[in-house]
């Protein structure tokens, strides 16, 4: 018998889960999820958990309560861990004590993961705090589905002092708000409605009780959103800090490796953007490759990096097959400061840097070094240009050029690209490849950063026009991004 997590994700921003939530997806079997969701969450499922879509796909219904406990009861009962995954919390309105009771009566195990309800961080992204010390003593979450069926007391509701929420309320705001001045609220009481909050492309429209639901219309103001009514509403002027940051609103694609993304999707993050993850390579290490060649890298009087993922495949190789880097007494050379950084987490000071990570500026700081007849070990990408081991060739050394990793081709996933405002590209085959998964379409019109003249000319080749960053490196394209949007 499997066992059941029904798991909270929180609102939207895709750091809102938390670590057990993080823990338990790695674990699941099968996760079943529905509109909502930030597909950026899935990245923690492991590549061979299968996914089941819940809301309404083209061509088939939504699928009823029913069925999902259906689906939950029959997977465990085959003996897979299941993901229940739900917006916010599972118990804010979401159905899961439902599922949760199902799963009682079926004699199946379960835990229940709390996550971070839109209630509260929809409107902390807004700069709305739920409660203020003397303005609102209390809050109070209620549902505004179908209100004018809602058995909600609103002569009671009416006079609360603190901050009242609405979830699922959107489409019949006009009667709760006439609901509340009917029963003798305030109208010009503050209210805010706050459209797909913690994301980029959350919307606040700020009101009176009066005016509130004119305003949502005039604004276009879809599905989720909240609605709050209170005067913490009026904080939003000042404590508006998601709003206020830099990449706020904007959707970055990251087009390269996963296993090389990290750095690059964080600082996106910090600077409020919202991250848009089509890996379109995945590194396959062929370290293997150098079971022949450690004679050679021990007589090599250089060895050169152009990557930091061959730094990491090279030595972790090394450490694999028990040799010590003192054997080594060949210079390092290495493309770039991100490539030395790797190197120095080796221990190793490296001898010859570039500034600039292209092959003729790293060739330019090894001419220096050579005086013909050099051993030079390059231990690098498959398929890499042939630039640099013909430079070296024509100089006199004896080359060593093995591939060590392959940027492969990614699956396409399944994933919404229409209103990504940045397609980022950091190498030829991110190019390449992400234009064999999700087509050329998608890029049309659309602002496009390379990473460098190599990556740029691969876009121009095909027939794309791009902003190149000015320094080549993640943090360049980063640069480039923020001077675009002045
Ligand atoms: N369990 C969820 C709520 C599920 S009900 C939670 O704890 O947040 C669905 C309702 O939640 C939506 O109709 C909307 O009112 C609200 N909601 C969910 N995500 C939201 C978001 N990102 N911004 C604003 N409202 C959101």
């Amino acid at each position: 018998m499997g066992k059941v997590y029904l798991i909270g994700a929180g609102p939207y921003d895709e750091e809102l889960i938390s670590l057990k939530a993080i823990r338990v997806l790695k674990k699941c079997d099968v996760v079943l999820y529905d509109r909502l969701l930030n597909k950026s969450i899935l990245k923690h499922l492991r590549d061979d958990c299968k996914l089941y879509y819940c809301g309404k796909e083209s061509g088939s219904h939504y699928k009823t309560q029913e069925e999902i406990n259906d689906m939950l009861v029959e997977f465990a009962k085959s003996g897979y861990t299941v993901g229940r995954i739900k917006g916010g919390d599972p118990y804010v309105f979401g159905r899961g004590s439902e599922e949760a009771l199902r799963l009682l009566d079926e004699g199946i195990e379960f835990e229940v993961i709390p996550g971070i309800t839109s209630a509260i961080s929809a409107l902390n992204y807004a700069g709305i705090p739920i409660t203020h010390r003397k303005i609102a003593q209390s809050f109070h979450v209620f549902t505004g589905k179908s209100a004018g069926e809602l058995s909600h007391d609103w002569s009671v509701i009416a006079k609360l002092n603190g901050t009242i929420v609405f979830l699922m309320g959107l489409e019949s705001i006009e009667d709760i708000v006439n609901n509340l001045m009917i029963n003798g609220m305030d109208k010009n009481k503050s209210c805010a409605v706050v459209s797909n909050g913690t994301s980029a492309r959350q919307r606040v429209v700020v009101g009176q009780l009066e005016n509130i639901s004119k305003k949502v219309k005039q604004e276009e103001i879809k599905s989720p959103a909240i609605i709050a009514v209170g005067d913490v509403v009026k904080f939003r002027e000042k404590l508006n800090w998601f709003e206020n940051k830099k990449l706020f609103g904007k959707r970055i694609c990251i087009t390269r490796a996963k296993e090389q993304s990290k750095e690059f999707r964080e600082k996106l993050l910090d600077l409020g953007a919202e991250v848009v993850e089509a890996n379109s390579i995945s590194i396959k290490n062929l370290s293997s490759n150098l079971d022949d060649y450690i004679d050679k890298i021990m007589m090599s009087n250089i060895i050169v990096f152009t990557s930091t993922n061959g730094v990491d495949i090279f030595f972790d190789y090394l450490v694999s097959k028990r040799i010590d880097i003192r054997k080594i007494k060949a210079k390092i050379a290495c493309i770039g400061e991100k490539t030395e950084e790797q190197v120095k987490k080796r221990g190793i000071f490296p001898e010859i840097v570039s500034k600039e990570y292209v092959g003729e500026a790293l060739f330019e700081e090894i001419k220096n070094h050579l005086s013909g007849k050099e051993v030079v070990f390059l231990p690098r990408a498959k398929d890499a240009r042939p630039f640099l081991k013909d430079a070296l060739l024509n100089s006199g050394c004896t080359v060593y050029e093995v591939p060590i990793y392959e940027a492969v081709e990614e699956e396409a996933i399944d994933i919404d690209l229409s209103d990504v405002d940045y397609f980022t590209f950091t190498s030829p085959s991110t190019v390449k490849n992400f234009i064999k998964l999700y087509g050329k379409e998608c890029l049309v019109n659309k602002k496009i950063i390379s990473i460098g003249p190599i990556t740029k000319k691969e876009l121009e080749y095909l027939g794309l026009d791009s902003f190149m960053a000015n320094k080549y490196t993640v943090d360049g394209i980063i640069e480039k991004i923020l001077e675009l949007e002045g």
